[in-house]
């Protein structure tokens, strides 16, 4: 295995499950890659804030096979609220009446574009949450007039977090696949859940310690230069690596894809402050979601605020950014004192763009017992970290039938 990011140990995980021994070898420090802890400045951060969803089966379904406690994660009923107070919540009734109730009881949002979002939905369903032919999520929106404020509010901030892509870029039928699995799924499939450990804790650790159990083995300043000499070694490779990494490995695997960046910008208050809830949307300005990591991690007074995909923060330094999320904060939060320290953490390939019609590669690469694993490689889902646990997955079924 190369890469023990949560792909990687997706796989290695499902190889020992089935009597597999695996190494895994990985460039960094810890496990984790693109979802992981980074210390940096004599503080312990996140590589940046992650947000996981009741849908995320198959990553649920690792943790608990390594033995990750349950409360890992703070587990909460779909709540998107805003510091200007429109609010979505998903009601504790069993679906559709859940969203029902919940679109039915928002707040901030008109009447007419509320049932509009229940017609949506209902349309939706009777497409099998697929297009014949894929558009931009924004077509999708326009066509069925939810490009009003709950466009503003709702779909287009669930495109950004969910796929990492502008809704003008953004492919509708991975939107839909999304929707279909957590909205219009089952009754926890929307459930937010926030990591309560650090990103490497969260997974990738637990799963070697697991896997060391199992005679596996993890690798971590290990990089590997080289492919033929792993073929000659082992009876399958499975290259776990970030699509941009491939072309070092394989240049012929390699594809041009496009990127699409996320920023994180940590800021340290006051250990007295905190946010009304966990996870709190902005919707004016640079910072679309603000986490209390004093909440979730124990960090008091420490926020995280999210910037998903491309923007003109880009051009930013990143004092000037620091400042802008802390400006923001302060008009959403009254007398916000200012921040003791701040750091943004700018990931920026953090995934591929998933446009409209984007083919993805086959996890069987037709080279003789050399298979792809990772988040850009799932058909149907946005680079997510389940699309990660679910090539992980494929890719470790694959290799043992082969
Ligand atoms: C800032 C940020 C926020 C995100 N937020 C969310 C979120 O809220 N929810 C969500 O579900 N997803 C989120 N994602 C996406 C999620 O993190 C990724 O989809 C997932 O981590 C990808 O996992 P992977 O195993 O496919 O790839 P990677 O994590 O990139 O793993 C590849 C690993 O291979 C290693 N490697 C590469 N080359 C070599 C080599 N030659 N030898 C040895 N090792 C090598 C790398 O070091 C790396 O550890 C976010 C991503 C970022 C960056």
């Amino acid at each position: 295995m190369v890469g023990a990011g949560y792909a990687g140990m997706a796989a290695a995980v499902t190889l020992a499950q089935r009597g597999a021994r695996s190494v895994v070898f990985e460039s960094g420090p810890v496990p984790g890659g693109r979802a992981r802890r980074v210390a940096t400045q004599g503080r312990t951060l996140d590589n940046g804030q992650h947000v996981l969803v009741g849908a995320y089966a198959t990553l649920f379904s690792l943790m608990r096979a390594v033995g990750v406690p349950a409360n890992a994660v703070l587990r909460m009923p779909l709540e998107l609220r805003y510091a200007d107070g429109v609010r979505l919540r998903r009601l504790f009734l069993p679906e559709p009446l859940g969203l029902l109730g919940g679109l039915l009881a928002a707040r901030g949002l008109p009447w007419r574009e509320r049932l509009g979002a229940l017609r949506f939905m209902r349309a939706l369903r009777r497409l099998g949450f697929r297009l014949p032919e894929d558009c931009s999520v924004q077509q999708l929106l326009a066509r069925h007039a939810q490009d009003g404020r709950i466009g503003h509010y709702v779909w287009k901030p669930l495109c950004v977090s969910a796929l990492n892509t502008p809704p003008e870029r953004a492919s509708a039928n991975v939107f839909l696949a999304v929707l279909r699995d957590t909205l219009a799924g089952g009754e926890d499939a929307s459930d937010l859940l926030l990591p309560r450990v650090d990103l490497s804790r969260l997974f990738p650790e637990p799963a070697a310690a697991w896997l060391a159990t199992q005679g596996g083995e993890l690798r971590c300043g290990s990089t590997v230069r080289e492919l033929g000499a792993l073929r000659a070694q082992f009876d399958a490779v499975i290259l776990a690596v970030g699509p941009h990494q491939l072309k070092a490995l394989a240049p012929q695997l390699a594809r041009d894809f496009e990127y699409q960046p996320i920023y994180t910008c940590y800021l340290q208050y006051e250990a007295r402050i905190r946010l009304p809830l966990p996870m709190l949307g902005l919707a004016h300005g640079v910072v679309q979601w603000v986490f209390d990591r004093g909440a979730l991690t124990g960090d008091k007074g420490l926020l995280a605020a999210v910037i998903s995909a491309q923007g003109d923060h880009q051009q930013m330094t990143h004092e000037a950014l620091a400042a802008a999320c802390h400006r923001e904060l302060a008009a959403a939060l009254p007398s916000l004192p200012p921040p003791q320290w701040s750091q943004v953490i700018a990931e920026k390939r953090a995934t591929i763009a998933v446009g409209a019609s984007l083919a993805r590669p086959a996890i069987d690469t037709g080279m003789p017992g050399v298979f792809l694993a990772g988040d850009y490689t799932d058909p149907e889902y946005p680079p997510t970290l389940e699309a990660a646990a679910r090539s992980g997955v494929r890719a470790a079924q694959s290799a043992l039938q082969a």
